[in-house]
């Protein structure tokens, strides 16, 4: 069985690994190499099983560690063409690191892996869908500012969904942000709500996704509780530890991983 462990979610900084301790890939590096490396080895992963390090979009909160992390790894590294551009401009990559340009189905241990577009206030950016060698599918889906049809196609049928469920539409509102943050935020290339999380969710489960992760949870404009308390009310017909399992992605690990 494939597992996923959410080390880093938050506005601040993302990383998820997916795999085994016998091998896997990791998921955006945005937090320092040596707090990944320290979250690596609080779940019992060591570092020779990252297989590659999968980078969704250049935003900071997901490469922020990644020079270093691809110094001491030696991995390659994948992305999206303009992504890839961007971080070989922007010197995130070691050097002699080895870049990947997403093509179609790519192949990393045994796993698959297919980017998928998502609609985000960068040059370009992606979620992941990834099949394990048992058949079994995940995907990770967070910075998006609504739900497109690509997609809603590249996350039915997954086992298991991270999804971003990043505000609530009162609390940005009310909060302390400026009005220009507010409506990026909100706008059709920013982040997801947690209602827009709850309604995706429910075509998920309805189409047999069995778990969910809530990730990248605003810390300013969300908290866990309303997050979950939201999406488990749009998914008031399904039962919960039943027909789903949800969880909330901690902002740092506390070792927990969720098998799919
Ligand atoms: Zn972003
Ligand atoms: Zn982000």
């Amino acid at each position: 069985m494939a597992r996923i462990y959410p080390l880093f979610s938050s506005s601040k900084g993302n990383a998820s690994f997916v795999g085994s301790p016998r091998g896997g890939v990791l998921i955006d590096a945005g937090v320092s190499c040596k707090r990944l490396m320290q979250a690596l080895g609080d779940c019992g992963i060591p570092e020779t099983a990252v297989q590659g390090i999968f980078i969704t979009h250049d935003h900071s909160d997901h490469v922020k560690g990644l020079r270093m992390v691809t110094k001491r790894l030696g991995v390659p590294v994948y992305a999206q063409a303009r992504t890839l551009r961007r971080l070989v401009d922007g010197e995130l990559l070691a050097p002699g690191c080895r870049a990947v340009e997403m093509t179609g189905r790519v192949t990393a241990g045994d796993m698959e892996l297919t980017a998928f577009d998502t609609p985000h206030d960068t040059e370009q950016s992606c979620g992941y869908r990834i099949t394990t060698a048992d058949g079994r599918h995940c995907a990770v889906c967070t910075d998006l500012g609504h739900v497109t049809p690509t997609v809603q196609e590249a996350l039915l049928g997954c086992d298991l969904v991270l999804l971003e469920a990043n505000y609530d539409p009162r609390m940005l509102a009310n909060g302390p942000y400026p009005a220009y943050v507010k409506q990026r935020i909100a706008s059709e290339h920013g982040h997801l709500s947690n209602p827009d999380s709850g309604a995706l969710a429910a075509e998920l489960i309805a189409a047999g996704t069995t778990r969910l992760i809530l990730g990248h949870l605003s810390q300013e404009n969300n908290t866990p509780a309303l997050a979950e308390r939201t999406v488990t009310e749009a998914l008031h017909s399904f039962r919960r530890n039943g027909d789903y399992l949800l969880e909330v992605a901690p902002v740092e690990t506390t070792g927990k991983m969720v098998v799919f």
